[in-house]
């Protein structure tokens, strides 16, 4: 047999990264800023400091430096788990019958089965370092939930999280997750604030939403100083955390001496997607490499493809910064028959400029049962059971190969897997029995009120 890159590929601990990479520091052109609702002006770090830990709002503002040093204390943390491999999908190419190489970096192996630890470590560690007593959030499908209670009870923090109350009541075992890592969970809207409170008055039998969840957490974090409230996407903190992935798929291409053609992730807030193409993005920038770059998202909330590039707010009850983005509108709300996650109505400030600037060059919807056809395609020849947030990569990843069957071209594709979706299962039980429908909505749905 000739000698074959491994199937995967791990690098050492040594090779985790020492510092973060910041886009920002490496465009001309930076993104617009956040702006007050009230004043109107640029947001400063004064505005956010009742609300974020004081590191990361300074992390969320810096747009000059292209590194930050990754403290020692998070990259002990990130040992347990990291560095992720980088697999070669030889099945996947075979099966599909492509010439092309199919790499994807495994960002499943960790308790809360996706990327998302990458950055609720180091939110923790910084509400640590600065003295604070605990932190809150709010999750919808609950990877994030999970993730944090899993960072917080190592650095010793109290953590509640609003759970938007569909999802609470769909999948009993998040809860269960969580409560296990000493983490409170609280089904939205709920009665222990003024925000919820409200919610239920007006609409007592209400499935919640995002926007409610984040109203409750940002509500209990600012009555007390000892807390802060941290978001696990969309936000610039987290795109640079989560450029841990990049960093490590690129070591681990060079390795191999490749160099991907073209790079997929998936795009709900944006963190993965911003994460996975930083150092590639970097090198565009700098005038080193021109990868070509694919955001796919699902057609039931299409922020990128069909969205407005506008300044919109980042919750539905209007109380976050405004921030410029593709976005649906802020009171936009995902079909009930939309199966995943990435559902949130906006997208990253730093997603949506990359796009914008053509630095991101394409953005696709995918339908929902074309995107668990690919999942099962790929649990059956990868093994690895993939989230329904990452099948949206994979379907892309799969139409890239078959047109390289089509030309010849044995093309470097390169896309990120998210996570497993072991909590998913109702939705593959509906794929799988035929039941599963696709929802796109009307145009009216996504004008901007
Ligand atoms: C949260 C999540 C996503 C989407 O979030 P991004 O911020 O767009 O990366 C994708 N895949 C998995 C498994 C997730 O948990």
């Amino acid at each position: 047999m000739a000698k074959q890159d491994p199937y995967r590929i791990y690098l050492t601990e040594e090779q985790i990264p020492k510092q973060w990479l910041n886009i920002r520091g490496f465009m001309k052109d930076k993104p617009d800023p956040m702006i007050h609702p009230g004043t109107g002006k640029p947001i400063v770090k004064e505005d956010l400091l009742p609300i974020f830990c004081d590191e990361l709002a300074a992390q969320e503002l810096d747009e000059d430096n292209k590194y930050v040093d990754i403290p020692d204390e998070v990259r002990e943390f990130y040992k347990l788990y990291r560095p992720s491999p980088l697999c070669r999908a030889y099945n996947l190419e075979k099966a599909l019958g492509t010439p092309a190489k199919i790499y994807y970096k495994f960002e499943g192996n960790n308790t809360s089965g996706s990327h998302k630890l990458n950055a609720a470590v180091p939110m923790a560690y910084y509400a640590k370092e600065q003295g604070l007593k605990g932190l809150t959030t709010e999750t919808g499908a609950g990877q994030w939930g999970t993730a944090l209670s899993i960072a917080c009870k190592y650095y010793g923090l109290d953590l509640c999280v609003y759970m938007v109350s569909g999802s609470f009541k769909q999948k009993p075992y998040r809860k269960a997750v969580i409560e296990t890592y000493g983490a409170k969970i609280i089904a939205s809207p709920s009665n222990t604030t003024n925000a919820g409170r409200a919610v239920l008055a007006e609409h007592p039998d209400t499935s919640g939403s995002l926007g409610c969840a984040i109203s409750e957490a940002v509500e209990v974090a600012v009555q007390d100083p000892s807390l802060r409230y941290v978001l696990g996407s969309v936000m610039n903190q987290v795109l640079l955390h989560q450029s841990v992935i990049g960093i490590e798929s690129k070591t681990a291409m060079e390795q191999l001496n490749a160099y991907p053609d073209i790079i997929i992730g998936c795009a709900g807030g944006g963190s993965n997607l911003g994460g996975l193409i930083a150092p590639f993005v970097a090198d565009k920038l700098e005038g080193k490499a021109n990868p070509y770059i694919i955001a796919v998202e699902p057609a039931s909330c299409p922020s990128l493809t069909r969205g407005t590039y506008a300044y919109d707010f980042g919750d539905i009850a209007k109380i976050t910064p405004l921030v410029k983005m593709y976005t649906l509108g802020c009171e936009f709300l995902p079909s009930p028959n939309h199966a995943g996650g990435l559902r949130y109505h906006g997208m990253s400030p730093l997603v949506s400029k990359l796009y914008h600037d053509k630095l991101i060059d394409k953005a696709i919807s995918a339908e929902q049962t074309k995107v668990f056809e690919a999942a099962k395609l790929f649990a059956q020849s990868e093994t690895i059971l993939p989230a329904p947030e990452s099948s949206h990569a994979i379907y892309a990843a799969v139409q890239e190969a078959l047109k390289c069957k089509e030309s010849g071209e044995a093309k470097t594709i390169l896309f990120g897997l998210t996570g497993t979706g072991y909590f998913d299962m109702t939705a593959y039980m509906d794929f799988n029995a035929g039941t599963m429908g696709d929802y796109i909505p009307t145009d009216e749905e996504i004008k901007i009120k």
